[in-house]
């Protein structure tokens, strides 16, 4: 699945150029036996398989050395919900190691013992944790230097300063009869700036009330 939609547009092209770099691996590749079985059926019964804390242990020794300083992060549904500044702390670190769950879950007791922390991409269930990471490596790889064309445009967004983003508009000056807001057509940048913020407050305040709390 890797590196999938990262391997396209803004983080693909930063992918090719070095910006950022991406090793996939496969936990099947330390599964058990002749058929490298994973997963497992719950303790205690229910639906659905497990994946055993003894195979992911082994995927995750190999591949990330005990003094690694990246952070190790765990997809999950039941993680701290991701928000803008957490992802502008892991963009400024060293780098994250991301385990995709699958199936009804990961054995607790490698959560505890390897110190996953978990990261929910939102209140809804994905079937694997493979998107999940697309989202957070997106999010994460954009604000890199020298990713997005314009430095500017990244501290300005929704979320950055709690506040939702204005309306934007571009050409043509009129369509099907809706027309650009006089004020973005005067060239008077404080007006513009005036309007943007009160415009960006009250989007936010209809929307979004928490953000303002
Ligand atoms: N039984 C679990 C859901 C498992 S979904 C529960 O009820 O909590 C299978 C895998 O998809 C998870 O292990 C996780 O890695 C990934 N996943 C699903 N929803 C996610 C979300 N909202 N955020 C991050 N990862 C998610």
């Amino acid at each position: 699945m890797f590196p999938g939609p990262l391997g396209m547009s803004l983080s693909g092209d930063a992918l090719a150029r070095g910006v950022w770099t991406l090793t996939a691996r496969n936990i099947r590749d330390h599964g058990l036996g002749r058929h490298r079985t994973v997963d497992d059926t719950p303790a205690g019964g229910g639906p659905g398989m497990v994946l055993r804390c003894d195979v992911l242990g082994q995927a995750i020794d190999a591949n990330v050395p005990e003094d690694d300083p990246r952070p190790k992060l765990l997809m999950s549904p039941r993680g701290k919900p991701l928000r803008q500044d957490r992802v502008r702390e892991l963009a400024a670190g060293p780098g994250v190691v991301i385990v995709c769950g699958r199936f009804e879950g990961v054995d607790e007791r490698v959560i505890e013992g390897r110190g996953l922390e978990e990261v929910s991409i939102g209140d809804y269930v994905l079937s694997g944790g493979e998107m999940a990471a697309f989202v957070l490596l997106d999010a994460c790889v954009r604000l890199l230097p020298g990713v997005m064309g314009k430095e500017a445009s990244g501290t300005e967004e929704s979320f950055e300063t709690n506040r939702l983003e204005y309306p934007h508009y571009t050409r043509p000056r009129e369509w099907e009869g809706r027309t650009i807001p006089e004020v973005l057509l005067n060239g008077n940048h404080a007006a513009i700036e005036k309007w943007r913020r009160e415009e960006s407050e009250r989007i936010t305040r209809e929307r979004r009330p928490d953000l303002l709390g």
